[in-house]
């Protein structure tokens, strides 16, 4: 038996991480932690698929009942984990795959819940450089002007916490990406740490 792996994912928007995470959970690998968050549906999102979709009534009233693992603000809105989402598959051994901020990030790093402790893995998803982010940032037909350079700026910002992480995948192809990604998570799976002595 062995406790789940808490693979913790962040990077700025247009890393490539979210695809990742979504393979990862597509593919069997792990369970997608589905986060709650203010802000509005894009188009094809849906309600407790990519993510629980709350007004800032109901997120408060979360927070305040201590059902979260971590939260924050991000471009304007709020996101949190619930704990919900991954304590009991760690539990029952099922690896979780989570895609958040560099500020939730540092939240779960420093949680002293001893399952959480032994359970993470952190990765930091880039892209080969600023040029490329701007390119694949601006390729999204989703977000408007000002939402783009608002999150280019952020991603600069964002940028700067790589080395606060145990890993770091500089972006390259989606294949190749994916390959280290995966890879990650089986060596991560024999840890001594994710045992559970009997
Ligand atoms: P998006 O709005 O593009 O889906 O996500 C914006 C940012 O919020 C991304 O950097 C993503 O990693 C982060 N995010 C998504 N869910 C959570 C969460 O539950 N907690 C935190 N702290 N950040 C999150």
């Amino acid at each position: 038996m062995r406790i789940g792996v808490l693979y913790l994912v962040s990077g700025p928007s247009g890393s490539g991480k979210s695809t990742l995470c979504r393979r990862l959970a597509a593919e069997g690998e792990a369970e997608f932690s589905v986060s709650c968050t203010t802000r509005q549906p894009r188009q094809g999102e849906s309600h407790g698929r990519e993510y629980h979709f709350l007004d800032r009534e109901t997120f408060s009233r979360r927070i305040e009942a201590g059902e979260y693992l971590e939260h924050a603000e991000v471009h304007g809105n709020h996101y949190g984990t619930l704990k919900s989402e991954v304590i009991g598959r760690l539990k029952s051994g099922v690896d979780v795959v989570m895609d958040i901020d560099v500020q939730g990030a540092a939240q779960v790093r420093a949680s002293e819940d001893p399952l959480i402790r032994r359970a993470l893995v952190d990765l930091f998803v880039m892209p080969p450089d600023e040029e490329e982010l701007a390119a694949r940032l601006k390729g999204r037909a989703t977000d408007s002007e000002e939402v783009i350079a608002l999150r280019l700026r952020n991603a600069i910002e964002e940028m700067a916490h790589w080395q606060e992480y145990q890993y770091r995948l500089v972006s390259a192809t989606h294949e190749e990406d994916y390959t280290r990604f995966k890879a990650l998570l089986l060596g991560e799976r024999l840890r001594v740490t994710r045992t559970l002595v009997p």
